[in-house]
């Protein structure tokens, strides 16, 4: 076969990933089909669904050379992949920091997908960077950040943490050799994915100081200075305080605007984790709790969480964008002709060179709905939390964590005998197994705490309602 054979014979072939008009639109109406279906039966779904399956049914179709038609691939997505586990956009899904995943964000997503646009590079998609930095300056707005500030939109809070600690790590001009002497400050509460970012940042062997917790979770500030000071003096470099707004367990917010002062007294660099109560400022009930974070040197806010989009949105935003350029910018000769300086880079202020569109699916959500319903849902998610906190004391046996801070609230069962943590530990595998609801559990100071986390945008009242009732019915007979 000569060369011309061979490259018509190749392009017969690929030209199969070029779908017929008809064919791309029956896809779309199978899928969209599928998609309807999936939403109309959020009121019947179990919020947890233990399945056979368990995604195995994946494995009985490998990939292959020769295709499948889109209703046989919408059958292993119905049979395989939506079912098991937990329904996270069920409005009676409680667990971790629910979300629930807006619907226009998915039409955000298709369209990224569509055009491809290339969001890391202004040269390359002026309006995808523009958007991305127009998004990033909303967020910075919201919490009081000056001009100097830049941020990205991450795949999630743990890339935003690495993004933060390697732009403090620029400002602070720390090398290898000072990592062993660095001290970074945290509590008890502190979530894991910011050891985990120090982890992947090289600097495992610094000093993670713990700083206690108050009776409601709260970091204490009292001893800090003094607890500071003692590190300067044995030759350490007090470096970092990561703080949080909203923890993860009980979503108890840190006394933001003391820690600035001992920051900034003590020239450490203040990092907020707001990764999911920062988007709560939008409501009146908490934006007081986060006084203070105007005052951070970066912070680390979820739209996955709190502005309810679907996974696969972090943002991070740090106050002088010198740092956060210095730890991200590199220029490639392939890439000379897309020098400009009329926008930030976001390929400049990420790890990330190629990568998704994020902006679009934050975008089209708060365009299509405009802000009053997320500040209305957010709000109402507070309220329920506080519905929650008292009626479950009116459960005979039931008893609480501290008052919520934002919409987690932390309880358990204390059975008339019997070893409490097995009597909960029982309990949540037969709301499990009962699929209901779904509640995730935590365990603080030896102590096995069941936690309500309010997030989902769909959950109202009766979804709570119905929580209390169910949890009624399961330890009636203990
Ligand atoms: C969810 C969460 C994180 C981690 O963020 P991911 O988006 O899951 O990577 C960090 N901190 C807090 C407080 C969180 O709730």
């Amino acid at each position: 076969m000569d060369e011309l054979d061979k490259i018509q014979q190749l392009e017969k072939h690929s030209r199969l990933l070029e779908p017929e008009d008809n064919t791309r639109t029956y896809w779309q109406t199978q899928t969209n089909a599928y998609a309807e279906s999936f939403i109309h039966k959020r009121n019947t779904r179990k919020a947890y669904e233990d399945s056979s399956d368990n995604g195995l049914g994946l494995l009985d179709s490998p990939i292959e050379e020769n295709p499948l038609n889109i209703d046989e691939v919408l059958k292993l997505v119905e049979k395989s992949i939506v079912p098991p586990g937990i329904d996270l956009t069920s409005s009676r899904h409680f667990g971790y920091i629910p979300g629930g995943g807006l619907y226009p964000s998915a039409l955000g997503d298709f369209l990224a997908a569509v055009s491809n646009k290339y969001a890391s590079n202004f040269f390359a998609s002026p309006g995808s960077a523009r958007l991305e930095n127009q998004l990033i300056r909303w967020i910075a707005d919201l919490m009081g950040y000056p001009e100097t500030a830049a941020g990205n939109l991450t795949s999630g809070g743990s890339v935003a943490h690495l993004i933060a600690i390697t732009a403090a790590r620029e400002a602070y001009q720390l090398k290898a050799k000072d990592y062993h002497r660095v001290v970074i400050y945290v509590s008890s509460q502190t979530h894991h994915s910011v050891l985990k970012a120090l982890t992947v940042a090289g600097m495992r062997e610094a000093e993670i100081r713990y700083i206690p917790v108050d009776k409601a979770y709260h970091m204490q500030t009292a001893q800090l200075p003094a607890i500071i000071d003692d590190d300067r003096k044995k030759g350490l470099l007090p470096f970092m305080l990561v703080a949080s707004a909203g923890t993860t367990e009980v979503g108890a917010i840190d006394d933001l605007d003391t820690l600035a002062d001992v920051c900034e007294h003590n020239k450490v660099w203040f990092h907020v984790d707001a990764a999911y109560g920062g988007f709560y400022i939008l409501c009146d009930e908490v934006a007081a709790k986060l006084k203070g974070i105007e005052r951070s040197n970066s912070f680390v806010i979820d739209p996955h969480k709190g502005l309810f989009l679907p996974y696969g949105s972090g943002t991070v935003i740090v106050r002088d964008r010198r740092h956060i350029l210095a730890a991200n910018s590199y220029q490639a000769n392939y890439m000379q002709d897309a020098l400009q300086d009329e926008e930030l880079e976001p390929a400049s202020l990420s790890p990330e060179l190629s990568k998704h569109f994020r902006g679009l699916r934050m975008w089209m959500p708060l365009k299509l709905f405009g802000l009053k319903p997320f500040r209305a849902a957010l709000t109402e998610k507070v309220y329920l939390a506080h519905y929650f906190y008292k009626h479950i004391q009116q459960i005979p046996g039931f008893e609480v964590g501290p008052f919520p801070d934002i919409s987690v609230v932390l309880f358990r069962y204390v059975p008339s005998e019997g070893d409490v943590n097995e009597y909960n530990r029982a309990l949540v595998k037969a709301l499990l197994k009962d699929g209901r609801i779904y509640i995730s559990t935590t365990t603080i100071e030896d102590n096995y705490y069941l936690r309500l986390a309010v997030g989902v945008y769909r959950t109202h009242l009766e979804d709570v309602e119905l929580c209390l009732q169910i949890l009624k019915e399961f330890t009636a007979k203990a």
